[in-house]
């Protein structure tokens, strides 16, 4: 797994910068326009008081004063409105940038990595931690961009303001700068506080919403109810929200302890100035138009000189947010997505071959998979079977190209897996697992795997798989939604029909290698019987793999390959195996007397 990479706030600022200036052309001319006019604000600010002080005191032309002071209000109340203005359209390039632009790229992401680094724990984790920085405006990805603009105005302010402060009197500025020194360590201090106990911290707020998430799952409900668990649940997501919570209060109260030292050394601050320049003033070394310009000048310079800080240590969270996500979005895929050989050259159906195929889960030391070799003739039928934890879906997995291979190869035509581009890849093989994963949209879309799709194939699918008179039954036909979330008249399929409706979706891929992982696990005998047979059928022409845990069904196969321990124990036919007397034959003894006694019970009791 690769190391997280720390980036600094300004390599985050220009990483969302190259971003938001592909998309949005506007925003540097925005984000310039509003720096100047929040520029000259303040100065109009600043001036304004003066001005009225010299007219009160200079003598001169009152007029003039007059006419000078209005300028400068008119100006003040024009520069607010534009600033104002200004403030909302960066608000909302800000908003429609993560929104529009980030939140899509996080979702493409998740949508096609690789799918081995989605599924391992490490993937799960970034994937979680990502979404924080796009949680709201204040964080992460949309709370970074809101603040450059502060930063630079309080960037710029404070080195304008400082050189007038600088020549007005330097110990202030000395003072001022002592002070903010001081701020920044003591922000510097809040933010290693949060650095080192955020990834602890983390987890209390995944395992929040991941209880949530469970706790809201209808699947989950009936045994939440039925085993009371309820108050279990509730007191370890309790238990998430009030460590999380400590954390937030020893973090927050840190960065708390920033603005108690703020407004000390705010009265500090203006003590001294007022100190040394009612001095001045009582010196005659400045008149009282010079004694308001100075302290507007110093209050002003303060301002942007906390505000510069303040916004600094905000970047410092909020950099550390888009870490995650750029963690998650920068993760190297290590399947091949470059050129690979041309997929519809392969013959059909193909010839699958595993050779001395070794692979185990990413942290895990043994070996799932353990020097695998067999071979798959072209269009032949191979039941897999083996006792749970026996490798079966995880050698699923490697056929399907969702992962590869830690050693050892797996040719398809007598090409390796590996070489193919893995998206094309994908193309050759349909998969029916055994977790069942419908969507919430139409019948015809899950079926089809888009919107615009060609319904007389989607039909003759549906009726393949023994579902088209119960879609035909319903109001809307393929447009039915399934369940409710999306829309108010969507249907709920039983088991046995979402298993149809998967089967289905298989064949309408039409792939030249077919793979059925327990795909009768939910169904009734009836139900499990009939598809068996519509399994047979479809998988003439075609390469097939077939798990299952009931035997009698490995029947309709040409080989049965007995998995144990990531290995081929045995293979051969039915017959083969049960003449061999070895593993097989013994589990398919086991299951036929366990069937045989229930058919003898079931006599006894007529
Ligand atoms: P089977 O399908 O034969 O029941 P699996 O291929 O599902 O076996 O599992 C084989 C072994 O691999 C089991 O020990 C299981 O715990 C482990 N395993 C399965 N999936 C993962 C995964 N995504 N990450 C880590 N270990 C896994």
């Amino acid at each position: 797994m690769e190391e997280k990479k720390q980036h600094s706030t300004a390599e985050n600022i220009l990483y969302l910068l190259r971003h938001v200036t592909k998309v949005d052309h506007t925003y540097l001319p925005a984000l310039a326009a509003t720096l100047a006019v929040k520029l000259a604000l303040p100065i109009v600010a600043t001036l304004l008081p003066t001005a009225a002080v010299a007219a009160l005191t200079r003598g001169g032309s009152m007029e003039q004063y007059l006419t000078v002071i209005l300028g400068l209000m008119a100006l003040y109340a024009l520069g607010t409105a534009i600033s104002g203005y200004l403030t909302q359209v960066m608000g909302l390039k800000n908003m429609r940038f993560r929104i529009q632009t980030f939140v899509p790229i996080q979702f493409r992401k998740a949508l096609t990595m690789d799918f081995c680094l989605l599924e391992s724990p490490e993937g799960q984790k970034k994937a979680a931690t990502a979404d924080a920085a796009l949680r709201s405006n204040d964080v992460g990805v949309e709370g970074m961009l809101r603040h450059l603009e502060p930063w630079l105005l309080n960037l710029i302010g404070m080195v304008l303001y400082g050189a007038a402060a600088v020549r007005l009197d330097w110990r202030i500025l000395l003072v001022l700068l002592a002070m903010t020194g001081a701020n920044y360590f003591i922000a510097l201090w809040a933010w290693r506080f949060n650095m080192q106990t955020k990834p602890t911290a983390d987890t209390f707020l995944q395992g929040q919403k991941y209880l949530r998430r469970e706790g809201e799952q209808p699947a989950n409900g009936k045994d939440i109810r039925l085993y009371h668990m309820e108050k279990w649940l509730m007191d370890a997501h309790n238990a998430c929200v009030i460590n999380r919570d400590k954390w937030r209060r020893q973090s927050f109260g840190r960065r708390a302890l920033r603005s108690v030292s703020d407004s000390v050394f705010l009265v500090i601050r203006d003590a001294l100035a007022y100190a040394m320049l009612v001095g001045s003033f009582l010196d005659g070394n400045i008149d009282a138009a010079g004694f308001t310009l100075t302290i507007g000048i110093i209050s002003t310079f303060t301002n942007w000189l906390n505000e510069f800080v303040t916004t600094s240590d905000d970047w410092r969270y909020e950099t550390l947010e888009v870490d995650d996500l750029r963690d998650f979005l920068e993760q190297k895929d290590v399947l091949n997505h470059g050129p690979g050989p041309d997929v519809s050259q392969v013959k059909r159906p193909p010839q699958v071959e595993l050779r001395d195929v070794t692979f185990s889960y990413p942290g895990q030391e043994r070996p799932v998979i353990n020097h695998l070799s067999l071979t798959i003739h072209s269009g032949e039928k191979i039941a897999l079977v083996g006792l749970n934890g026996a490798g079966k879906t995880t050698l699923v997995k490697l056929l399907s190209g969702l992962y590869k291979p830690d050693s050892g190869e797996i040719l398809v035509d007598g090409m390796p897996t590996t070489d193919f581009n893995a998206t094309e890849y994908l193309r050759l093989v349909g998969t029916l697992y055994q977790d069942v994963n419908i969507l919430p949209f139409t019948i015809g879309e899950n079926v089809s795997g888009r919107e615009d799709y060609d319904r007389t194939w989607v039909w003759s699918c549906l009726e393949q798989a023994g579902l088209k008179e119960v879609v035909e039954a319903m109001p809307k036909g393929l447009d039915t939604s399934i369940t409710q979330q999306l829309e108010r008249d969507g249907v709920n399929l039983s088991g046995g029909q979402q298993q149809r409706l998967l089967f289905a979706r298989t064949l309408h891929k039409n792939a030249p290698l077919l793979i059925l992982d327990e795909p009768t696990a939910a169904l009734d005998p009836l139900a499990e019987a009939d598809l068996y047979q519509k399994y047979a059928r479809t998988t003439e022409g075609k390469t097939s793999i077939f798990i299952s845990h009931r035997l009698s069904s490995t029947q309709f196969c040409d080989r049965v390959v007995y998995m144990e321990h990531g290995c081929a124990a045995e293979v051969g036919t039915h017959r083969e195996l049960l003449e061999q007397g070895g593993k097989y034959a013994e589990l398919f003894q086991l299951q036929s007397s366990y069937y045989c006694d229930e058919k003898e019970v079931q006599h006894e009791n007529t």
